[in-house]
């Protein structure tokens, strides 16, 4: 076995970069568990920018700035961000008068009935009261207290509730641009050395493993590990390792942006929730901050010219006041076949990309931050090593393809790109598998897919809220007794009474946390209690997105 690596080198200074710069300290450099002699350095180009869109996030976030020490308040003083309590899917699909309607991705789950999936009894018995006159989108404001909570513009927990804490489950918006630059603050004043320089080419060994770097203004960088960071292009796996990148454009027919930020109509009304508007060729997210919206239009090209998309995008701002002006991103939707290449680990935009629209990009970093420091060799690099994070990179990104597959393939829209969605593009065996045996049972852990991220109750709101068993033999054996569904109904109901009453409206905790940052307690070094039993969780391997959750 060779000997512990004693430097990683990371080239990009944008989210990807500085979280996993931020992570590989915590856990080997700064951190209460730290044990390494390990040397972090970060290099970014001075003259290439970030890409500066990726603002909305999932829960993993929340634990991954919890897990390093980070002030919940600082951070959200620092980037202005705001709470998330879901995803708002607008106009995808239609009820049976053919009206657009929305359906939930809550973060919040349901709540079993002793044991039993809610889903069943909610198909045989509709809603207590209600005469039949029950749709399918009922169902998560049946077993999420988020949907209500969103509606009324409310924040995760009470206004003296604890940091990191709440009966919601939770992520945030944030700026891009100023999460880098708060994780660069952090970083730089936890160990981590930055160097602002551009790599212009690189030195091989016999092996072919990069040995140096050459960077433009200090010249040669010596290097054993570089993470690469480095955007789109993927500079290193890609341009100077080739490995190959494989396109997803035969599953997901996106490949352009037009990101906008447009001033809010009301300041003292921050959404919980980002919003995902089907349009004619794609979909526009809307995510609000403190003080700003940011807005854009995802869309494919073989639908709608650059200029086309523009038009239609702005006809849908409907004159909403625009802080910054129009640019058109390229986007490369896919992974690379393998994003560990000998010595160069790639992250983020240039490991791979599965387009916006479930904010699983920055997650994926999170992962993969956690599964290279799982997983670091020795100076060896022993293959099998490489051979896990691989797997499990490849498996993320194609899992939460599939679960984006779902979300377009069961559109019910009419407009051209609509139905090429619906009908042209490829499906995985995998899912064509589990949509058939979705139409006889509800998503469960018993599925035999990969689950890293996406549990059971995320895909069971999506296949609801789309109207999937509209002409389904869903069977029922696991539904309960009427009575046992009507007692759960109205414990239900009212223990998310109890909770939305505890609420503080949005705006409220968001100021209240601001108020109370304090500027460097993210890096003052935390006194750790000494207990040492953890709470079971592993440290690779985060919660899933939509985790079921107790109101009391
Ligand atoms: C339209 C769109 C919307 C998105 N929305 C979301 C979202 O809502 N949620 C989410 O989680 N993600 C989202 N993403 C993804 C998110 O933007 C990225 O995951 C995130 O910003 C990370 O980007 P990055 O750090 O990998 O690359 P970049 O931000 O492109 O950073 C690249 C870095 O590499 C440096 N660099 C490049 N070349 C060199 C060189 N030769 N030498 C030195 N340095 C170099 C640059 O200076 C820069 O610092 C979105 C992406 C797009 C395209």
């Amino acid at each position: 076995m060779g000997k512990p690596i004693t430097n990683i080198t990371i080239v990009g200074g944008g989210t990807s970069g500085w979280i996993t710069a931020a992570y590989l300290n915590h856990r080997l450099q700064w951190g209460p568990t730290a044990n390494s002699d390990v040397k972090i350095t970060l290099i970014e180009s001075p003259s290439i920018s970030i890409i500066g869109v990726g603002e909305a996030t999932v829960p993993t976030l929340k634990g991954t700035m919890k897990m390093m020490g980070i002030s919940e308040a600082e951070f959200i003083q620092r980037t202005d961000a705001t709470f998330k309590l879901g995803i708002w899917f607008k106009d995808w699909n239609k009820d049976k008068d053919g009206n657009r309607i929305g359906y939930l991705h809550p973060f919040t789950g349901g709540l079993t009935i002793k044991g039993h999936s809610p889903g069943y009894s909610f198909k045989k018995y509709g809603l207590p009261g209600r005469n039949g006159n029950v749709t399918d989108q009922d169902f998560v404001r049946t077993i999420s207290v988020a949907r209500e909570a969103i509606e009324n513009n409310q924040a995760p927990r009470a206004l003296n509730g604890p940091p990191y804490g709440g009966a919601l489950q939770y992520a945030y918006h944030i700026d891009a641009s100023k999460l880098a630059e708060f994780l660069q603050d952090i970083c730089t004043k936890r160990g981590v050395t930055y160097i602002r320089d551009d790599v212009v080419d690189v030195m091989k060994d016999d092996r072919g493993f990069i040995k140096a770097l050459k960077l433009k203004e200090r010249g040669e960088w010596p290097v054993e590990l570089v993470v690469d960071c480095a955007g789109f292009k993927g500079m290193f796996i890609n341009e100077i390792m080739g490995e190959p990148f494989e396109y997803y454009s035969d599953y997901l027919l996106n490949d352009r942006a037009i990101p906008i930020q447009i001033k809010p109509t009301d300041p003292m009304k921050i959404n919980s929730v980002t919003t995902s508007t089907a349009l004619e060729a794609g979909w526009s997210w809307h995510i609000p901050l403190q003080n700003r919206i940011g807005t854009g239009y995802v869309f494919s090209s073989k639908f709608k010219s650059d200029d086309e998309a523009l038009a239609e995008f702005k006809e849908h701002l409907n004159g909403a006041e625009m802080i910054t002006e129009p640019r058109v991103i390229k986007m490369r939707v896919g992974r690379c076949r393998k994003s560990w290449v000998k010595n160069v680990v790639a992250m983020g935009l240039s490991s791979g990309f599965v387009e916006p629209l479930e904010s699983t990009a920055i997650m994926s970093v999170e992962l993969q931050a956690r599964w290279l420091a799982a997983t670091l060799p020795s100076t060896d690099f022993e293959e099998p090593m490489i051979e896990q994070f691989n797997g499990a990179s490849a498996r993320l990104y194609d899992e939460i393809r599939d679960f984006l597959c779902l979300h377009f393939g069961l559109n019910e829209r009419d407009e051209p790109y609509w139905k090429a969605a619906r009908h042209d593009a490829k499906k995985s065996d995998g899912l064509k598998h589990h949509l058939e045996l979705w139409k006889y049972t509800l998503p469960s852990p018993l599925d035999p897919r990969n689950r890293a991220v996406f549990s059971h109750w995320s895909i069971m709101c999506i296949l609801m809220g789309k109207n999937f068993y509209k002409n389904c033999m869903l069977l029922d054996t696991e539904a309960v007794s009427e009575t046992m569904w009507q007692n759960y109904w109205n414990q239900l109901t009212s223990a998310k009474q109890r909770v939305l009453g505890r609420l503080a409206s949005h705006r409220q905790l968001v100021d209240a946390m601001v108020s109370k940052a304090v500027p460097g307690a993210s890096v003052a070094k935390q006194v750790d209690d000494e207990r040492l039993i953890g709470d079971g969780q592993l440290l690779v391997n985060p919660q899933p997105i939509m985790a079921q959750r107790a109101p009391n």
